[in-house]
């Protein structure tokens, strides 16, 4: 059937194009994008699409998802599979968008199983087998004054790649000319390096949300791979080395970077 599936893709990249002004606006605004070659931007604006085409975009009280956001949070979420492939995202189906920050309730259950209602309030959460959430404020504020080291969307959608093998846990499947060692001894070593500085109160290099949990040192460290390349090899070279091979990507020699 790949004659068909190919078809297909044609087909919808003919007729769901993104327009010229939007695509240009979203990739020029964003940072993250800086330094794409040409073949890479054109293949970023196919996968966009069909990513388009493939999830929907629900806003959430009383939001309205323009064309161009709903390429800005598209364009993020491919530039993580820009050379792995769009299947990577299957599986789920939407993307649900707050204009602000989201509270959640969750029931805590402690070590002896009492149970206690938690309210926190999230820019972006992402769930096993089901949709992305975001928060547009902060994606907009991230492309507004590039924080360096940060961006929801790829930390979010990080999180789904970890979860094609089952609940988050800081390990997505990886290729199989990887090692599975090789990934756990540079992943072990930074997580137990950023849990000695925070425990001696030092400021970490990376955000200290990393130390909460491996699927989080997963999440964060992707957002620093991808926003600022230096910082993570300047911190932990063989995470940086581990995930290069995982995205097949190498951020930080992209010209501009
Ligand atoms: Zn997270």
């Amino acid at each position: 059937m790949r004659w068909f599936e190919r078809l297909h893709t044609l087909y919808v990249l003919r007729r769901h194009p993104i327009s010229h002004s939007t695509w240009e606006q979203v990739i020029d605004r964003g940072a993250v994008f800086d330094g794409l070659s040409a073949v890479e931007r054109a293949h970023l604006r196919e996968l966009t699409t069909l990513f388009l085409h493939r999830k929907s975009f629900v806003g959430a009280h009383g939001l309205v998802v323009s064309p161009a956001m709903a390429v800005t949070i598209a364009a993020q979420a491919c530039l993580l599979v820009l050379k792995l492939a769009l299947n990577y995202y299957d599986g789920w189906s939407e993307v649900i968008i707050y204009p602000g920050a989201f509270r959640v309730a969750r029931n805590n259950v402690d070590q002896i199983g009492l149970v206690s209602a938690q309210t926190r309030t999230l820019s972006g959460e992402s769930w096993l087998r089901g949709p992305v959430i975001l928060s547009w404020d902060d994606v907009a504020r991230e492309l507004e004054s590039p924080h360096i080291g940060h961006s929801v969307v790829i930390h979010e959608f990080a999180h789904k790649l970890d979860m094609r093998n089952g609940r988050a846990n800081g390990m997505p499947p990886l290729h199989s000319v990887m090692e599975i060692s090789h990934w756990t001894e540079a992943f072990t070593n930074a997580f137990n390096h950023l849990q000695q500085r925070l425990a001696h109160h030092h400021r970490p290099a990376i955000d200290s949300y990393a130390g909460t949990d491996p699927a989080e040192f997963f999440a964060v460290v992707s957002e620093v791979f991808f926003t600022d390349p230096q910082t993570l090899i300047a911190e932990y070279s063989t995470v940086y080395q581990q995930l290069s091979q995982f995205y097949r990507q190498a951020p930080h020699d992209r010209a501009g970077q």
